[in-house]
């Protein structure tokens, strides 16, 4: 199972990929995440004060590296890669995914939800206050730590930023899977199980 997740800023991805790659064994590769892991380098404070930290995409180069050491012939999930049509083709000299899932989800309801986003430091994992709070207040139900509020997401001229290039970098990778045949579009809105339901019914087809 090699299945990448793309969509808007606070579309879920975390949240889905988590339980995917539970129900089906298979890692997460989520850029984002190792990013934050490696802010105490050199070359991770570098990107976060010069990129990501400002919304803006880390350059593909270092994002290619990332992957390349995570890829495992067993499968993965990508979380949110790739971000723009150069990584989609570098992406495709490395390995062949089997179906990119395009979250589709309003603008509108993204930013409703994006004010109230944990995250778990350990695993990864995305919470939400109100939509899918963990089952003791501010804990990882799976590593039993402390959540912190996702810093990213917290000044609105951010979440803005994240938007613009989202619609400037990412929207045409959604336009070049659907060329190759290979996207498959599930509404992103609604209960999170039936998200996952229809996430699974495209992945039990490959
Ligand atoms: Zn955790």
């Amino acid at each position: 199972m090699k299945i990448s997740l793309i969509g808007p800023p606070g579309a879920g991805k975390g949240t889905y990929a988590a339980e995917l790659s539970k129900r089906h064994k298979v890692p997460i590769i989520a850029i984002g995440r190792e990013l934050r892991r490696m802010v105490n380098t050199k070359l991770g404070k570098m990107l976060k004060e010069k990129y990501w930290g400002k919304g803006k995409l880390v350059p593909s180069k270092y994002a290619m590296n990332i992957l390349k050491r995570k890829i495992t012939k067993k499968g993965y999930i990508l979380d949110g890669f790739p971000r723009e049509i150069t990584e989609a083709k570098m992406f495709e000299k490395i390995d062949k995914l089997d179906a990119v899932i395009f979250i589709d989800v309003s603008q509108k309801i993204i930013l409703q939800r994006l004010h109230g986003r944990l995250q778990c430091k350990k695993c990864g994992r995305i919470y939400h206050i109100k939509n899918s709070p963990p089952k003791k207040d501010k804990i990882c139900d799976k590593c039993k730590v402390n959540l912190y509020e996702r810093t990213d997401d917290k000044e609105e001229n951010i979440i803005k930023e994240r938007f613009r290039v989202y619609r400037e970098e990412t929207e045409p990778v959604i336009k070049y899977y659907k060329k190759k045949g290979l996207l498959k579009k599930v509404r992103g809105e609604g209960k999170i199980s039936e998200i996952i339901k229809n996430m699974e019914k495209i992945i039990l087809r490959k």
